[in-house]
């Protein structure tokens, strides 16, 4: 049995992930500094730990571990990561926690690991064009995040691909584009757009507010290809950054329509003032499918039904 660790394995990505490796008959070892908050983890082992201590890391990793699956990040939605307001916290987290797993990686001699990072490192000046964005992987320098989260991940990239020059480490890295599915984040104000305009239809009858005009656009990952490209990403040999994405492109206002077409239940929608983020945002696929000869497929109307009759049980409880 393959032994594998899943870091950060009581969020969103990591709950799914973990019941996935279980599904294909891997010992999986999850870590977190909490338990999945809306489901029981499907580990064999979950050690509550704070992946920022290097001690505790170090002690974690000996343990036989294989495989590394790197998800453990402070992270969150529009309203987390584009006020400001957590930029500190952001960067001196996460790069301690990816610090410290690489540090333990070579002195317990794992060689394999998957880092997710983000679209968010892309440059902001790519982005303005709602329209046009262009996030083609060789697009990411000159570097020009418009958040320190996007700071933080683009120098974590750098981080990982210098450990496998120096350490002749096994390095996979995805830029994931917004992922949104059951058991996502809906109500703590780090929610991304799905699951936060599937919230705000459900409780309110009058109308929804949409920060900004609407206009700004995004792609939506459905979670089951998000964890499909995460291992395929990972058993292949591309040793570079790559796009995990969907390539269909479309604005908040239209997305907050598509959930109301989807359940039924149409709304007025009140744009108003809010944290934004870029004006355009696509997945490029054309370097997945050149690489895999696979791309993830558009689930967009399923994944949103899906998300949001799993809010309203989450309403209802
Ligand atoms: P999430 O917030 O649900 O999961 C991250 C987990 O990391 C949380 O459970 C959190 O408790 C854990 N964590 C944070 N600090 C920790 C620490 N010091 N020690 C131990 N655990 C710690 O987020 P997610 O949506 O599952 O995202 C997973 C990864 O994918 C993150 O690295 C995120 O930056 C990246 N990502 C996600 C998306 C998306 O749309 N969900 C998009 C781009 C990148």
């Amino acid at each position: 049995m393959k032994r594998v660790l899943v870091c950060g394995a009581g969020g969103f990505i990591g709950t799914h992930l973990v019941t996935k490796l279980k599904d294909m008959g891997c010992y999986v070892i999850g870590a977190d500094v909490k338990y999945p908050e809306f489901s029981v983890s499907d580990a064999d082992e979950f050690h509550l730990v704070d992946l920022r201590d290097t001690l505790a890391v170090s002690t974690l990793l000996n343990n036989d571990i294989e495989e590394i699956y790197q998800l453990a990040a402070n992270m969150g939605g529009a309203g987390f990561i584009f006020t400001g307001d957590n930029d500190a916290d952001i960067m001196h987290n996460s790069c301690l926690i990816n610090l410290n797993i690489l540090d333990g990686m070579v002195k317990q001699n794992i060689k394999k690991v998957f880092f997710s990072s983000s679209a968010c490192i892309y440059p902001e000046h790519n982005q303005q064009d709602s329209a046009h964005p262009n996030c083609e992987e060789s697009t990411a320098y000159p570097a020009n995040p418009d958040s320190a989260y996007g700071w933080e991940k683009i120098f974590a990239e750098r981080l990982y691909l210098s450990f496998a020059k120096n350490y002749h480490l096994n390095i996979k890295i995805a830029r994931f584009h917004n992922v949104f599915g059951p058991l996502c984040t809906w109500n703590n104000g780090k929610e991304k757009a799905p699951a936060a305009l599937c919230r705000k239809i459900l409780e309110t009858d009058s109308h929804i507010e949409i920060w900004g005009d609407g206009t700004q656009t995004r792609s939506f990952l459905y979670i089951d290809d998000c964890i499909e490209g995460i291992l395929r990403i990972m058993n292949s040999d591309i040793n570079f950054p790559i796009n995990l994405g969907s390539e269909r492109m479309i604005n908040i206002n239209e997305l907050a329509r598509l959930i109301m077409k989807l359940s039924g239940k149409f709304l007025p929608i009140q744009n108003i003032q809010g944290p934004l983020g870029v004006m355009g945002r696509n997945s490029d696929n054309r370097l997945i499918e050149q690489s895999l000869h696979w791309s993830p497929p558009d689930n967009l109307e399923y994944g949103l039904l899906k998300t949001y009759t799993w809010i309203q049980q989450q309403m209802v409880n």
